[in-house]
């Protein structure tokens, strides 16, 4: 089904943008945060948690960071009033990080203060590779001022990021806490692993690299060979949902695991996620929202024509459709 798939992609850009609505639906929660807080309502018997996030990456202006500072704002008032178990997650460059550091580093500290305040935390999610450096400065610097509520996103692929592990665990230790995932940014072969083991092998030591250092570990994959080995080392590290034997970690924290928690993109291997939630592992789900659902579903199905023929397959037989 494959070339199907790939077929429906070719399709995709003179398709009306109502299919490509029906389809990204299953991607994105939908146009406004109202949209966000029912579907996570409607979530309430999977046993999950959830990572909220406004759609939109790379600004032009300074006027549009102000935007996402306000709609995150709005977001939190949510959280709190409808009792949500979900924290956030925020792109730097839809604060201005590409445009001026320093305007970037105080939206993002207004968010992050503002999350203090309730214990929510805050996660920088990772952009390709312009940021990386900026991204990882701006959660060193932000615990330096004493947030203890950040973290970042580090990204398997990238030749650099076991150093990066190293550097921020020597300076933040048990405080370090880490979204590993492949890295969705098909960056050159200079600075990063392109071949699939590679990759898997590669995303799989970082993963290690964190238990061992006493970080928090949120395990971002759909993929059953980073999920297994993840399974395996934690359970040769005898680290259990209830139980993390890690001496020096920093213990419960509102809203997450014990050291680890598993994470997954709405709409992708609902059934996996069940399973893990179902043997007491701490799940979360990433729940996307806002005005740029069509660039956002596009670029999911594009990533994996396989999805575009399962998503045809639910427009035609809707109860095969289970989140
Ligand atoms: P894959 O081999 O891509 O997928 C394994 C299987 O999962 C596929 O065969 C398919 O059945 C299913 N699957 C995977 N992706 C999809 C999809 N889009 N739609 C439907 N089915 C799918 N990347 C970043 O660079 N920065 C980030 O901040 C970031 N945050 C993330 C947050 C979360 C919660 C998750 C889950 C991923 C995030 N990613 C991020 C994306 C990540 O880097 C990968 O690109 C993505 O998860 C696909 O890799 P995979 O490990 O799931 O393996």
């Amino acid at each position: 089904m494959v070339g199907l798939g790939r077929f429906i992609v070719k399709l995709l850009p003179i398709a009306p943008k109502f299919i490509v609505k029906r389809i990204a639906g299953r991607y994105v929660a939908g146009s406004n945060l109202h949209s966000a807080i029912s579907l996570m309502k409607k979530m309430d018997k999977e046993n999950t948690c959830f990572t909220i996030d406004v759609l939109g990456e790379e600004i032009k202006t300074l006027d549009e960071a102000r935007f996402f500072v306000e709609e995150y704002s709005r977001v939190l008032d949510e959280i709190i009033s409808h009792d949500i178990d979900a924290n956030i997650s925020l792109k730097p460059t839809a604060f201005g990080l590409l445009l001026d550091k320093n305007i970037a580093i105080q939206n993002i500290e207004e968010i992050l203060n503002k999350a203090a305040l309730s214990d929510i935390f805050v996660r920088l999610d990772m952009e390709d590779h312009r940021v990386t450096q900026a991204t990882i400065d701006i959660v060193l610097l932000m615990q330096e001022r004493g947030f203890e509520n950040i973290g970042t996103v580090l990204q398997g692929r990238l030749f650099r990021t076991g150093e990066d592990i190293k550097n921020i665990t020597k300076s933040l230790g048990s405080f370090s806490d880490f979204r590993i995932c492949k890295g969705i940014y098909l960056e050159p072969n200079e600075i990063s692993h392109t071949g699939y083991q590679d990759i898997v092998n590669a995303t799989n030591d970082c993963i290690d690299l964190m238990l061992e250092s006493d970080s928090y570990t949120a395990i971002a994959s759909h993929d059953y060979p980073i999920i297994n080995h993840s399974l395996k080392k934690l359970e040769n590290m005898k680290m259990y949902p209830d139980n993390d034997s890690r001496p020096n970690s920093i213990g419960p924290r509102k809203g997450k695991g014990l050291g680890y928690e598993f994470q997954f993109l709405l709409g992708v291997r609902g059934d996996l996620r069940r399973e893990l939630a179902s043997k007491g592992h701490l799940t979360r789900v990433y729940v996307p929202y806002g005005t740029k659902w069509y660039e956002y579903g596009v670029r999911r199905i594009r990533e994996n024509p396989d999805i575009a023929w399962h998503v045809t397959k639910t427009l035609l037989m809707p109860w095969t459709n289970r989140r």
